[in-house]
């Protein structure tokens, strides 16, 4: 049988552009450009290594995100995954972690899945939480954090790297995953790849295709919300200790008065 697996790809402003808040302090995401997260091409990719190691796969890319989003779709097609679904709905507007899990949730069992692969955490909101309350919501197991992954005998497994020790982890199929920038390089799309991807089918879904209510998400369904928000001040100049003898006093009293040491 087929090992179906789901990856979710976000859609980011791109980082190198000037990035704001827009009136009701959501992120602008109408005056910037924006990319595949780089963080979901690690994601991407173990899931090409996957489907290469198993008998028969299928590869579905996920996202949420407006119109542009489909840039995402296509890079994350162009380097090999089979199809795409887009989740779009002007109701979406100021969703939050909690409900971009319920829509993630309900389009991968729309899609139908074995395994669920996510990055380590976008690359704009950067929460990492998204893989395990998708799992909460989904009653699989999760398997976060991996740096090495692969599946066989209905069982993924990998290695999770932390600062004093390395666990290897198991679990049984359904599951979700999220793997880490240390998982393997991301291929770079092919010319042939890029050109195929143009044809590979994109589902297109809104809110209503999901049976979730426009009140479960958006700022109204939102369990956070920002407060307030300011542009980070100016770098200013940094102070120079000048050493004609009383240089390490000097830099000693900075210090202190910063309340370094
Ligand atoms: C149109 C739109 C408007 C939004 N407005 C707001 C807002 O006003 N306030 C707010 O708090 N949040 C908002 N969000 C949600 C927010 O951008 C995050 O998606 C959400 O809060 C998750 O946090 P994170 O990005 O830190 O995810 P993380 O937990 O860091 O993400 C980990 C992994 O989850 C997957 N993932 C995350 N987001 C998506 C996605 N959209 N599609 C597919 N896979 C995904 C990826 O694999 C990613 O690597 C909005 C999202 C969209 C699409």
């Amino acid at each position: 049988m087929s090992l179906r697996i789901v990856v979710c790809v976000k859609y980011v402003p791109d980082a190198t552009g000037d990035r704001h808040f827009a009136e009701d302090l959501t992120v602008d995401r109408d005056d910037v450009d924006g990319l595949l997260s780089e963080l979901d091409e690690y994601a991407v990719e173990q899931a090409l290594q996957i489907a290469d190691e198993a008998d028969e796969a299928e590869i579905t890319v996920l996202t949420i995100g407006p119109e542009d989003a489909k840039d995402a779709l296509r890079k994350a097609l162009s380097m090999g995954a089979h199809k795409a679904i887009h989740v779009e709905d002007d109701d979406l507007h100021g969703t939050d972690a909690l409900g971009t899990s319920l829509v993630l949730a309900k389009a991968v069992e729309h899609a139908g899945y074995d395994l669920v692969i996510c990055g380590m955490a976008s690359t704009d909101g950067g929460m990492g939480v998204l893989p395990a309350i998708l799992a909460e919501r989904l009653g699989v197991p999760q398997v976060t954090l991996l740096s090495e992954v692969s599946v066989a005998d209905g069982k993924v497994t990998g290695r999770r790297d932390g600062d004093t020790a390395s666990e290897q982890l198991e679990a049984a199929l359904p599951a979700v995953v999220s793997v880490t920038d240390q998982s393997g390089e991301a291929r770079y799309p092919s010319f042939k790849g890029i050109m195929a991807a143009k044809k590979k089918p994109v589902e297109s879904l809104d809110l209503s295709d999901l049976g979730i209510e426009a009140d479960e998400v958006g700022l109204d369904g939102a369990w956070t919300k920002v407060d307030d928000a300011a542009e980070r001040p100016a770098r200013t100049a940094g102070t120079i200790v000048k050493d004609e003898g009383e240089g390490g006093k000097q830099l000693a009293e900075f210090l202190a008065g910063q309340k370094f040491i």
